[in-house]
């Protein structure tokens, strides 16, 4: 344990600076309040500062996946492309932390070792890595709900004495895979974007492939000159869109149930809907997240196209998911990756029935199978949603460790507050929209939500908010019915915490989408926020 050094006292802290965390950090300066925001990383961007892996790109549209709180921000950043890749989302957010100048609110390198609600003085304590313990009146977590990587079944991942990577801790180094054998664990939407990226230049690449995903093609464009001004010309418009969306962003929605017209004309829809790719389907039927039937139809679909692209029929046949319904598990955008699998170099290993059991000095053993490597690039994802926030000593009022309080299922009220945890705060923590939402919008509403309470606070003379525990019920009674009536639940998932040996089923998301939460949180406000205790 490093020495402890001398307590500062604080109006507030931060944890993450990511966009939830930027953002906050802004807010608070401009409200005048004390603060220090901690950031285990050396720069700003959270998840896109660390997954900066080959053919990282966000498939949320860039004019989207961005701050819309400033109107010179939106003028003076240009986007280059209709999905931006990995470094230019970085490059986004360091755009953001100098044009604000937000790098001084932070301590860089630092990780927070606990936070601890003290009773008797209603404060969180708050300890670093680095000895220092801050005692603040607020504690505001934006610690992302992908930050914490999943630690393999197969591992530990030393074993491998050859060259190993981590899709999400990423070097920034360049690494070159000329000439050798790399084996890749993983398909969901990190697997996905890596093989392509890959297979242009190694000897060999072996894809570890247990669940297959469903994947549509991105078909990313640049953007010209012309179409810039005319988007930045119409940035208000956008963002109007964006927040009155269910997803928090603009995306086509459609109104039409999909066995309301012929056949002929479902499979024309969908012809167009592939060709033009992206997420269209969603935007083609209104129903296929709470239809098994409408659903069934459009994953048929998309197994043809599998096996149109796919030579070989042995290996599209494996490549087809199966066995839950499409866009339950996070529908992929993809870049050329089924036809990845036509290249010589390419080899799919099928781990159904054939698992990985564990790896040694220069390889990767299955049940069936050793596959020699130099290199192996780990994508099996994250401890999602809870990860970061169990990953640290959390107690709430009474010593509550904040793992004895999830330990059936985490519970929030709207994704932002706990009953227990007083004058704490989650930025797009679980039980809100955040993975079914554009996290950025949602960032900024959660933000500008929490800074309207903390102005309430202290406009009516209190200083301290709790959540009661009959709130915390209703609100996850509702999530709850509301995630009944989706397929979303359908599929093994880390919105399900089924990725995860021995964490709790259920899913953690909010599924009314954006617009209808967002209504919700308002209007909490507009009734003086009363499901909450002040005092
Ligand atoms: P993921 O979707 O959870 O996928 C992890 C993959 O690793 C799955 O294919 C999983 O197979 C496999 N895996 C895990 N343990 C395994 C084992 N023991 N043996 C074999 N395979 C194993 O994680 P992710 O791909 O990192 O994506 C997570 C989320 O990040 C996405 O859902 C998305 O929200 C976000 N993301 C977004 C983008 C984007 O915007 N384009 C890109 C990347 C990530 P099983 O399913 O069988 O467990």
């Amino acid at each position: 344990m490093p020495e402890m050094k001398s307590i500062r006292k604080l109006d507030a802290v931060v944890v993450g600076a990511g966009f939830g965390g930027m953002y906050m950090a802004y807010k608070l300066r401009e409200m005048g309040l004390d603060f220090v925001g901690f950031e285990a990383a050396d720069d700003v961007g959270g998840v896109w500062y660390w997954n900066r892996y080959p053919g990282a790109r966000c498939d949320l549209m860039s004019v989207d996946y961005s701050y819309g709180f400033s109107r010179e921000i939106e003028q003076e950043w240009t986007w280059s492309e209709q999905f931006a890749a990995q470094p230019e989302i970085l490059a986004y957010a360091k755009f953001v932390a100098d044009r604000l100048n937000l790098r001084p609110l932070f301590q860089f390198e630092t990780r927070v070792v606990s936070a601890k609600w003290d009773d008797d003085r209603s404060l969180w304590i708050v300890a670093t890595d680095k000895g220092d313990v801050f005692e603040a009146t607020y504690c505001i977590m934006a610690t992302g709900p992908l930050s914490v990587p999943k630690e393999p079944e197969f591992g530990p991942l030393s074993n491998f004495k050859g060259e190993l990577y981590r899709t999400a801790s990423w070097p920034k180094e360049n690494v070159s895979f000329e000439g050798k054998r790399v084996g890749l664990i993983g398909t969901g939407s990190t697997g996905i974007q890596v093989v392509p990226e890959v297979a242009k230049e190694a000897k060999e690449l072996y894809v570890f492939q247990r669940t297959p995903s469903f994947t549509m093609p991105m078909r990313n464009t640049k953007f010209d000159d012309e179409f810039t001004s005319e988007l930045k010309r119409h940035y208000p418009q956008i963002r109007s869109v964006a927040y009155n969306s269910p997803l928090g962003g603009v995306r086509p929605q459609s109104t039409r149930p999909y066995f309301s017209i012929p056949l002929e004309q479902r499979q024309s829809l969908m012809e167009d809907a592939w060709k033009q790719g992206g997420l269209a389907f969603l935007g083609t039927f209104s129903d296929l997240l709470i239809n098994e039937e409408a659903n069934e139809e459009v994953a048929e679909f998309v197994r043809g196209k599998i096996r149109q692209v796919v030579k070989d029929p042995e290996t599209a046949e494996k490549l087809i998911p199966r066995g839950y319904p499409i866009f339950a598990r996070r529908p992929c955008l993809d870049t050329h990756y089924y036809e990845a699998f036509n290249q010589p170099n390419v080899h799919l290993i099928d781990c159904i029935g054939n698992e990985i059991e564990r790896l040694s000095d220069n390889a990767v053993h299955t049940q069936n199978e050793t596959v020699e490597l130099d290199a192996l690039i780990i994508a099996t994802g994250f401890d999602g949603m809870t990860g970061a926030l169990l990953n640290f000593e959390v107690t709430g009022k009474g010593g509550l460790p904040l793992a004895d309080k999830w330990a059936d299922g985490a519970s929030s009220y709207l994704g932002m507050m706990m009953h227990g945890f007083p004058n704490m705060f989650l930025i797009c923590g679980p039980n809100g929209p955040a993975v079914l939402a554009n996290i950025i919008s949602l960032n900024e509403q959660n933000v500008d939500w929490i800074c309207a309470l903390i102005d309430h606070i202290s406009e009516t003379g209190q200083h301290c908010f709790e959540v009661t525990q009959e709130a915390e019920d209703q609100w996850m009674d509702e999530v709850r019915s509301l995630a009944e009536l989706t397929l979303v639940s359908k599929a093994k998932t880390w919105y399900t915490g089924a990725n995860i040996q021995g964490k709790p089923r259920g899913l953690t998301v909010y599924t009314g989408g954006f617009k209808r939460y967002r209504d919700s949180c308002d209007e909490i406000a507009a009734k003086g926020y009363e499901p909450l205790v002040l005092n």
